[in-house]
């Protein structure tokens, strides 16, 4: 038997290397080095483990995150391998053990955060010791594309100059083919292997829905497909996520939150818990997960939209690790994208950091619109094409229905336009529909060719025309009041030239009935007159949910 495979054996205990591992671990063998791209939960951690056993000298492992380090040193070492790591968390006598160890070549697997290597005193440490390679992990880090970006990767292309001798490996799950590129340029890799995994998951079925009513979404979501399994909600948001676990905990799930702001002892401790017990729902920011190597995750929900199609997948790739089948749904809605491209245009990145944030949030929106699978569009971001539609997405298993949106779309471009494109999505649509608000007569736009031409649709059906519009580049949400604007797209379709299919919302989503109850009382009903006003308004809406007629159309003529 050779080293590798004795390693994979004894040390890991497992019979079989998956995919590529082998060719991996063999060009590093070879002393060659290699690029990785494999799905999270591929096994990548192999790649460089079992070669830097298996070489002599002690292998160095560049990781973003302390925590991830800690759980890897930590499972090695129970695998009887002499690791460690050396990072800002750890206490100068201990640190100095470390080193002593590493340069008297009693190591074999060495951590270090990217921070070190920028420092000198790192750089001398290493040329006193045996390396058998250096291991680049979360190599998308490298790229501004990409949505993880630290500056301190990019003092890694030293290690090349500094160590020719030493083969390096760099993996990602995280690349499409541009970002790819860039990891290879900035990592000095052009001449290294590639090794390109499949990214399919094909347990994982991916779902995406608009936003109706969220939790009772989530709630049904988890009450008729997940329940007892172990999870991940994301939240984008610090306070959402501790809303969200909460009320979760009230409807009888066991949820724990997980965020940057919470202090380190409570989120080791809600990690822990979810790695250990069964049944766990883990709520959290996108802070948890990077790392998180629990087989049996069953479903991962956005309750936001992720920032890019790169983050999204990247989350989803926790769920159904054990090859079992488990579920992603995303929920997402207009005032999500009005918060991302907010985040986009405050961040204080380059111009051009922000132009790039606002293109991969844009092809997350077209994501979440196709009428066509799901997979396809999401491997074919990766640079993967699947023949077929995967039969295994919420587009392939319910094709959504579409509708002639021509008409409607050039009403709300029309009401865009008339108003001064100065006015968020809700003021348009209260304009279009006629509402009698203040805030639409106070800039009269009540006189207005456009005003009350959208009786025909609900507040919410506008909402998705609306959407899809931002989606698809005919609008676009400007400044700090979200202000719609046309853009050059629009032409075609107002000058009647183009016509557009829209996505129906789904049946329960109508939105006739949640608005109805939302609806504030018009200024000119006296306050005594309220409950009246109440009580024919239910009337009203139960009329008009036994005849199918919209509310809206008959509280108009009154
Ligand atoms: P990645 O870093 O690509 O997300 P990991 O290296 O964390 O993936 O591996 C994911 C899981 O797969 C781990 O539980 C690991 O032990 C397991 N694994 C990796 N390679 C093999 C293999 N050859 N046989 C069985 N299990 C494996
Ligand atoms: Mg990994």
């Amino acid at each position: 038997m050779d080293a590798p495979q004795e390693i994979l054996e004894h040390v890991f205990g497992y019979t079989r290397f998956r995919g590529q591992q082998r060719q991996i671990i063999d060009t590093l063998m070879a002393g060659r080095d290699a690029l990785v791209l494999m799905p999270t939960g591929g096994g990548k951690s192999l790649c460089y483990q079992i070669p830097a056993l298996a070489r002599p000298g002690c292998g160095v492992v560049i990781s973003p995150l302390i925590a991830l380090m800690q759980d890897q040193v930590e499972a090695l070492r129970a695998a009887g391998v002499r690791a460690a790591y050396l990072n800002s968390s750890l206490p100068f006598s201990e640190a100095q053990r470390v080193e002593e160890a590493l340069v008297r070549g009693e190591m074999d697997l060495l951590y270090l955060a990217p921070e070190r290597l920028s420092q000198t005193r790192t750089l001398e440490l290493l040329r006193r010791a045996e390396l058998s390679l250096f291991a680049i992990d979360e190599a998308h880090c490298v790229s501004q594309w990409g949505h993880d970006f630290r500056a301190d990767y990019l003092q890694l292309n030293c290690l090349h100059e500094q160590f020719p001798h030493v083969p390096r490996i760099a993996l990602t799950a995280t690349a499409d083919r541009r970002t790819r590129a860039e990891i290879a340029r900035r990592l000095d890799l052009e001449n290294a292997e590639h090794f390109v995994s499949s990214f399919d998951r094909p347990n994982i079925q991916y779902r995406i829905a608009q936003k109706d009513n969220p939790r009772r979404q989530l709630l049904q979501f988890l009450r008729s497909e997940h329940q007892g399994q172990a999870g991940i909600v994301y939240c984008l948001s610090r306070t959402k996520v501790e809303s969200t676990a909460n009320w979760l905990c009230q409807q009888g799930y066991t949820a724990l939150p997980y965020h940057a702001g919470l202090p380190a002892e409570m989120r080791a401790e809600h990690q822990r818990r979810f790695l250990r017990e069964d049944g766990i729902i883990v709520v959290a920011t996108i802070a948890f997960g990077m790392g998180i190597d629990k087989p049996d995750v069953r479903f991962v929900a956005h309750l936001d939209l992720p920032k890019s199609i790169e983050a999204y997948y990247q989350e989803t790739g926790r769920a159904g690790r054990d090859g079992e089948p488990s579920t992603a749904l995303l929920l997402y809605g207009l005032e999500d994208v009005v918060k991302l491209s907010q985040m986009a245009a405050d961040s204080d990145g380059s111009e051009e950091h922000k132009r790039q944030e606002s293109a991969r949030l844009n092809a997350m929106l077209g994501l979440c619109e196709i009428t066509s699978c799901r997979r396809q569009a999401l491997l074919h971001y990766f640079g993967e094409e699947l023949p077929e539609p995967c039969g295994n997405c919420d587009t392939c298993l319910n094709p959504p229905q579409t509708w002639d949106g021509t008409e409607a779309a050039a009403k709300l471009l029309s009401c865009v336009y008339r108003t001064g494109q100065r006015f968020g999505a809700a003021h348009v649509i209260d304009v279009l529909r006629g509402s009698e608000n203040e805030k639409v007569r106070k800039f009269g736009h009540d006189t207005l060719s456009t005003y009350g031409i959208g009786t025909d649709l609900s507040a919410s059906e506008w909402r998705a025309v609306t959407r899809q519009l931002v989606v698809r580049g005919y609008l676009e949400v400007e400044g700090e009041f979200h202000s719609l604007r046309l853009t050059e797209a629009c032409r075609p379709l107002l000058r009647g030239e183009e016509r557009i299919q829209l996505r129906k919302l789904p049946p329960k989503a109508k939105g006739a009935r949640s608005d109805a109850s939302k609806a504030t009382p018009p200024a000119e009903i006296a306050p005594a007159d309220l409950p009246l006003w109440e009580a024919l308004r239910a009337c009203r809406k139960q009329l008009a949910d036994r005849h199918g007629v919209p509310p809206y159309v008959v509280f108009h003529d009154a």
